[in-house]
């Protein structure tokens, strides 16, 4: 891994979202941990976000450090810090951020109706930020972008005359594209020529996100399969062309997991702490486990988790015929959280009626559930359609809990099939979206448990791996580094 950059890289990460001040989704996370880890790399990053009322409460009283006009709107660059110490400037224009509802929608969940013109202006901003004409004396080497709200910052740049910053797009939702009537960007300042279909046209509108995608210096997503995937007609959304377009600057990078909240050596939630050789804590908390969720299966019969939002995108179908073959024939129990779709909620309560004793099925979102599930079961279930990243396998790996996965995005990236032959591998990975591939993963998972020199060598191979995000950031630096090595980013002398 590389440490400090020869000359230290200066980066702008702007975000529409960062934990704990205002988050959605993993791009909170994201954004909070990989900018920390940065920092301990030696990257000298701030980080970028709209004035959302939150996020100005938590700033108390910051100094102001410019005023830049932007798309007609006075805005205010705010310096403080995230509570993780690194950096925080914050764009603080109420009329653009500052009020109730989330950073997307208001509190009855439609978007906000200036969305164009709000993720625009941040957009805007962190352009004149990354040139010569900022009015401030720390110029980035690199722009960071963050999915669709960030993603024109690579389009203004490309407006400003003299030296520009470098921009990485990273795509983390794929589904969210950022799409607009063309009247409604009018006001946002686009050149001309941006409404090409070599540029935003989509299907008649705009979408921010593959304006991104058509002139960031460099694209990411959060893994190298779905990098891979997301080039394909089946997982493109609609992108696939730009994407194809742009495959020899596309990377991916594992997000990272971390290991303060989801390692079982200081995971506060559970009654006992454990690590790789002391294995039989992780069957002592099994058993106070069992006890307290009525499952009534011994001690030394498989335990089987499900943590997931009931999506269709997490491949719960392919459990509805596999799941009680298995159950009907072989010895395991099986805890199932989460909540979605109504069929998904059903067929689990089904399922626990049906096999009383041996599945217990919680509808909801419990976080200290969660870690006791991770911590006591045996194998987990994550047969996802696709998976982008995907967090709870590699919380499994850490937890000496044998993820059975199907091979998509981060799951293919994170997980490597058991091979008996050489010992090596860390999980069951099967292929096929049908459900005789995952009972055959099911099987084969429950053959090795009967086997514990293989089961204990996968356990221990899975929790050796290490997901941090020090070691995934290290990825990023050296992004940049080659971008900051490849020189100041070329104007193109025409565009469009
Ligand atoms: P996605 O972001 O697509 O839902 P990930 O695996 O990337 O899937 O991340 C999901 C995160 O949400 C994990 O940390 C997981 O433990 C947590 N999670 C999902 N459903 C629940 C639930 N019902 N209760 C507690 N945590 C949950």
């Amino acid at each position: 891994m590389p440490s400090a950059v020869p000359h230290q890289t200066k980066l702008l990460f702007a975000t529409p979202e960062c934990a704990p001040l205002v988050k959605t989704g993993g791009l909170g996370d994201v954004s909070a941990a990989l900018p920390e880890a940065l920092k301990e790399q030696g990257v000298d990053v701030r980080v970028l976000l709209p004035g959302y009322t939150a996020v100005l409460d938590s700033l108390g009283d910051a100094a102001e450090i410019a005023r830049i006009e932007v798309l007609g709107h006075d805005i205010r660059l705010l310096e403080g810090k995230l509570p993780n110490g690194v950096p925080l400037w914050v764009a603080a224009c109420p009329a653009l951020y500052s009020r109730g509802g989330g950073p997307y929608q208001a509190d009855d969940g439609g978007d906000w109706d200036d969305n164009a013109l709000r993720f625009g202006a941040l957009s805007k901003l962190a352009a004149v930020l990354g040139s010569d004409s900022s009015p401030l004396a720390w110029r980035p080497d690199i722009v960071h972008c963050n999915d669709w709200p960030t993603a024109l910052i690579p389009v203004y740049l490309r407006e400003i005359e003299g030296r520009r910053a470098a921009t990485v797009v990273t795509i983390h939702n794929l589904a969210f594209q950022g799409i607009f009537e063309k009247a409604q960007v009018a006001r946002i300042g686009l050149p001309a020529w941006a409404y090409g279909v070599d540029a935003l046209e989509f299907y008649g509108r705009i979408s921010m996100l593959k304006g991104g995608l058509v002139y960031a210096d460099a694209i990411t997503t959060v893994s190298p399969t779905h990098a891979k995937e997301i080039c394909t007609d089946q997982y493109g959304m609609g992108l696939q062309d730009s994407l194809r377009a742009r495959s020899g600057a596309l990377t991916g990078i594992l997000n990272g997991v971390d290991y303060d909240e989801w390692d079982p050596r200081v995971d506060r939630n559970l009654t006992q702490n454990y690590d790789a050789d002391q294995l039989q804590v992780k069957a002592q908390l099994k058993r106070e486990f069992l006890g307290r969720m009525g499952l009534n299966i011994a001690p030394e019969v498989p335990l089987g988790g499900v943590i997931s939002r009931l999506a269709q995108q997490k491949g719960i179908e392919l459990m509805f015929e596999s799941l009680p073959q298995v159950l009907e024939w072989r010895e395991l129990g099986l805890v199932v959280l989460g909540s979605g779709e109504p069929r998904y909620e059903e067929f689990f309560s089904t399922l626990q009626a049906d096999f009383p004793g041996r599945v217990v099925f919680r509808r909801g979102y419990d976080d200290p559930l969660s870690h006791w599930i991770e911590a006591t079961s045996d194998f987990f279930l994550m047969p996802s359609l696709y998976e982008p990243c995907g967090l709870n396998q590699m919380y499994s790996l850490r937890y000496g809990t044998v993820p059975i996965v199907r091979k998509t995005g981060g799951l293919a990236d994170s997980v490597e099939h058991y091979n008996p032959d050489t010992g090596v591998g860390t999980g069951i990975v099967f292929n096929d979206f049908n459900s005789e591939a995952l009972e055959w993963a099911l099987n084969t998972a429950l053959d090795l448990y009967a086997a514990p020199t293989h089961w204990l060598r996968m356990v221990r191979n899975g929790m050796r791996r290490d997901f941090s995000w020090q070691h995934q950031g290290g990825m990023y630096v050296e992004l940049y580094e080659k971008l900051v090595r490849s020189g100041p980013p070329a104007i193109p002398a025409e565009v469009g």
